[in-house]
């Protein structure tokens, strides 16, 4: 019998069902089973928890923690979920269907991201600006930015949220989390280990439910602050347009269309490996993946070939399945998205590889697996190289010169991530410096650290997350000037005395 979680909104310190009584039904992606049920939130409910946010933020309360307090609580929260890990990673894969082991990776991740922000919380926020007058005392002071509007995406659900709630609670905001409605049971769970962990009432609210309904309402009200946003680019783009009718700040984390260059003279044993997992882990839910190889002409065939091979041999299953190596897409309309992403792709040229279809195994045959698909012949004028498949579907490019590779991996509307395989050092340090994208690996792809910003050029995104920078995306900068010898500016001349005389 599925775990049910029909009173599954937080808002002001409590938990409730949503005001008209709705609830909606997860489905697990690998056999459309029933996974739970949550309380489907209106837009009252959403309006329900900004005025708790509001209310909680306006009160000063928790704003004036210290951040050696704040820092504290964020390291509890790190602590219980630590305790909880193998639990909440299960629900994770419940709701995702990706492979448990894949969520316990997860986890891991989720809980860094907390302990990191926990210590920099510790270090020095405010800045003193010498002005060279004795009498003067200027400060740069770094306070919370307020109500902070929290949507994410269903690819990587806690993980997202992570990078949002951490640094929002150590900069002292209060918030609403709106995580997808297709993945919203790690939420849940983050929520009451927030609560156990003494967050006071009001800091912390969730709203479940679709984002035309829920998620909506949260970056119009002009009683949020910031909208921090994470998923796809025209929902971005929307999200950034109702924002600046109250002149909301907004933090974007949008698509990718991730080259991954390899030049003849890398090692290529690596640069395959690493291409295969770039392109497919996560069944490409992923958004930074190498979705684009970029292979040097000499070396093409060997690459493509090899490559095409591994990705027939992949093994999908569930999320229980010891040996399965990826999962299923998160829902049957992703399938036909990624369906009809190839059979465009197809129609205008590119030669299909491997995959190109939904798997007809008997054993996946009640999920939304789609095959690891290879399109080679790929040109930038196609969609397929241009628009983001969010699918496990690579396409494949070839380059004659440096330039060359450079300008095809700079020839996207996106900006997210890349990577470079050569054994040149001079020529890896040229081509990262080139590529106009967030993160840049050479002879390596996909590692990134809460220590580091995260983030993407151009319609990749607005601001950066994880590192320092992801911490002043929540904070308010003032300059206080005090003078500590008040005397007569002089400016004009006193018309009072001028009168008098
Ligand atoms: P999505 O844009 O469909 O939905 C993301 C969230 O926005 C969901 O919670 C959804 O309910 C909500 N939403 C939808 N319409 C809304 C509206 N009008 N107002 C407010 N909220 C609304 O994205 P998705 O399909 O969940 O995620 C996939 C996308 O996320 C991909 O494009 C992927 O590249 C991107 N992504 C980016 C990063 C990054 O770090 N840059 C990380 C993960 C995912």
């Amino acid at each position: 019998m599925p775990a049910q979680s029909v009173n599954s909104l937080f808002i002001d310190g409590q938990w409730r069902g949503a005001s008209d009584g709705s609830t909606r039904e997860i489905r697990s992606p690998h056999d459309s089973s029933l996974v739970t049920k949550v309380s489907e939130a209106t837009a009252q409910d959403a309006s329900d928890a900004i005025a708790a946010a509001r209310a909680s933020f306006d009160s000063g309360l928790f704003s004036s923690w210290s951040w050696a307090q704040r820092s504290a609580l964020v390291a509890r929260i790190a602590d219980l979920l630590e305790r909880d890990a193998e639990k909440i990673a299960m629900l994770e894969s419940g709701d995702t269907g990706k492979r448990v082991i894949e969520a316990d990776y997860d986890l891991a991740d989720v809980i860094s991201v907390f302990r990191y922000y926990a210590g920099l919380g510790l270090s020095e926020h405010d800045r003193v600006v010498h002005v060279g007058d004795e009498r003067i005392d200027s400060r740069v002071v770094s306070e919370p930015v307020g109500v902070c509007a929290l949507i994410g995406p269903w690819n990587y659900p806690l993980l997202q949220a992570s990078w949002k709630v951490a640094p929002a609670l150590i900069a002292g905001c209060s918030f609403i989390l709106k995580p997808s409605e297709l993945t919203p049971s790690s939420a849940i769970a983050l929520m009451k280990v927030m609560d156990e962990a003494g967050t006071p009432k009001g800091v912390a609210n969730l709203v479940l439910g679709a984002g035309a309904v829920v998620g909506a309402p949260l970056t119009s009200d002009k009683r949020v602050d910031l909208v921090s946003f994470t998923g796809g680019l025209a929902t971005g783009k929307a999200i950034m347009a109702t924002a600046s009718q109250t002149v909301k700040k907004v933090a974007l984390e949008l698509g990718g269309k991730n080259p991954n260059i390899i030049f003849a003279d890398a090692d290529l044993e690596a640069a395959i490996d690493n291409a295969v997992t770039a392109v497919f882990l996560h069944s490409g839910q992923v958004c930074s993946a190498g979705t684009r190889l970029l292979v040097e002409r000499s070396i093409h065939d060997h690459v493509v070939e090899s490559i095409a091979a591994r990705a027939n041999a992949i093994r999908m299953g569930g999320p229980a399945d010891l040996t399965a190596e990826t999962g299923p897409l998160i829902s049957q309309a992703h399938l036909g998205k990624v369906s009809l992403y190839v059979e465009k792709a197809l129609a205008e040229g590119a030669q299909l590889l491997a995959g190109g279809k939904r798997s007809t195994h008997e054993s996946l045959a009640k999920g939304w697996y789609f095959e690891p698909t290879v399109l080679d012949n790929c040109r930038t004028s196609m969609s397929c190289v241009q628009d983001e498949s969010f699918g496990p579907v690579l396409t494949v490019e070839t380059f004659d010169s440096e330039a060359e590779a450079i300008a095809l991996g700079n020839d996207t509307i996106y900006g997210l991530a890349g990577a470079v395989w050569t054994s040149d050092s001079d020529k890896a340090a040229r081509v990262a410096k080139a590529l106009r994208h967030g993160t840049i690996w050479i002879n390596d792809f996909g590692p990134y650290k809460a220590q580091a910003e995260w983030g993407g050029f151009k319609a990749s995104g607005i601001g950066r997350e994880l590192g320092p920078s992801g911490l002043h995306e929540y904070l308010e900068i003032k300059h206080i000037w005090t003078n500590t010898s008040p005397a007569r500016s002089g400016w004009f001349e006193d018309s009072l005395e001028r009168e008098s005389k």
